[in-house]
């Protein structure tokens, strides 16, 4: 049984905030980083919450992230945008991406971000929902380090590449997926681990090629891509649209240069933001999102449909009051790095 600490929501912003800046994180860096993981642990995404912290402190102390670099944002064509992280943390590109992004989205009706040369390690879903939240249909893709194998193969080749999306709703949170391409997220599997739970069939297979439900022979082998062959499709769409579109690193040469540190990996990051007013000929914004609700409501005619996105949202209706848990060695870990 795993002893459980107890936190509020300012709680662990602050604790994720004083490792970080304990530990060399810039201010700009650590408040994005302690956002995007509180965000996490708000909406009951364990695998990108608190328990993140340590790896990004690991990639500081191993001089691979440089954790005081100041995103630089370029215009290279009317509707593209790019932010060299200038070897630093994701979120805080991201942030600095998301309004150029936005505004061109509003000029030219779709405008893509590119985010290179950047340390990557959270999910996609909190920058897809900010662009919903202003009304746009967001697109993101992240390639990560070789972690699954190709359909048909048994040696790891792409990263688990996830792609989020997000469409704007009327009066209440944007409709979101986010979903890795392969069967599980790399942090699932790491949480089983460290929790002492095998891992169900088929996110993974051991270092000869073998099924298992091993979570540190998944770990030593290879994850699979969800759905066979079409999440591998769609993880090499990814490598294509994070890399090689973007002048950034496939997920096999990412794991050629990383440290090994434990931490974040290096890697592009592909977003598209759409007006969808400017895609209609009436521009009629209001009935255009009314006309989606009639299939968000349809699918929830269905006795066990809900849409992606409402587990998320009902957590983020308790944890404010009733706070969120994390074990308690993961508590003095955190405690211990904001002392240095
Ligand atoms: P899940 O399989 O847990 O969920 C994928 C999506 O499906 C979510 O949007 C989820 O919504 C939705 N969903 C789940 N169950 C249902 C259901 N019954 N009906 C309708 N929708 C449902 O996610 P993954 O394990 O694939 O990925 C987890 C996270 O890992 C993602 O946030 C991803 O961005 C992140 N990741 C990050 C990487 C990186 O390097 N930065 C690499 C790989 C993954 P809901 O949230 O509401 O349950």
């Amino acid at each position: 049984m795993v002893e459980l600490t107890r936190l509020t929501l300012d709680e662990v912003h602050h604790l994720a905030l004083r490792a970080l800046q304990a530990n060399g994180v810039s201010e700009d860096h650590a408040t994005a980083i302690a956002d995007t993981v509180t965000a996490a642990e708000r909406d009951d995404c364990k695998s990108h919450g608190l328990f993140r912290i340590p790896g990004y402190i690991l990639s500081v102390r191993s001089g691979k992230v440089t954790p005081d670099a100041v995103p630089e944002v370029r215009e290279l064509a009317p509707a593209v945008v790019q932010v060299d992280g200038k070897n630093g943390f994701a979120p805080l590109a991201l942030r600095v991406g998301r309004a150029p992004l936005a505004e061109k989205a509003r000029q030219q009706g779709i405008a893509a971000l590119a985010v290179t040369n950047a340390y990557h390690f959270a999910a996609l879903w909190p920058e897809v929902e900010a662009l919903g939240e202003m009304g746009l249909v967001g697109f993101a893709c992240v390639s990560t380090m070789s972690y699954v194998a190709p359909a048909g193969g048994v040696k790891p080749l792409y990263g688990t590449n996830p792609m989020a999306f997000a469409w704007p709703r009327a009066d209440r949170p944007p409709l979101v997926f986010d979903q890795a391409s392969s069967a599980s997220a790399r942090g699932e599997i790491m949480l089983h681990e460290r929790d002492g739970h095998a891992i169900p069939e088929g996110w993974g297979i051991d270092a000869q090629g073998q099924p298992t439900t091993d979570p540190a022979a998944a770990l030593a082998g290879a994850q699979l891509p969800f759905g066979g062959y079409k999440g591998a499709a769609i993880a090499l769409m990814i490598e294509l649209l994070a890399g090689a579109l973007i002048g950034d690193v496939f997920s096999f040469e990412a794991t050629e240069i990383d440290t090994q540190d434990g931490g974040p990996s290096i890697g592009g990051e592909w977003m598209i933001a759409i007006d969808p007013a400017r895609c209609i000929g009436s521009g009629d914004r209001q009935a255009q999102l009314a006309y989606a609700e009639t299939l968000f409501a349809k699918i929830l005619q269905q006795d066990g449909a809900r849409l992606p996105s409402d587990r998320r949202y009902a957590a983020r209706l308790r944890t404010p009051t009733e706070g969120i848990t994390i074990p308690q060695t993961l508590y003095d870990e955190l405690h211990a790095l904001g002392n240095g």
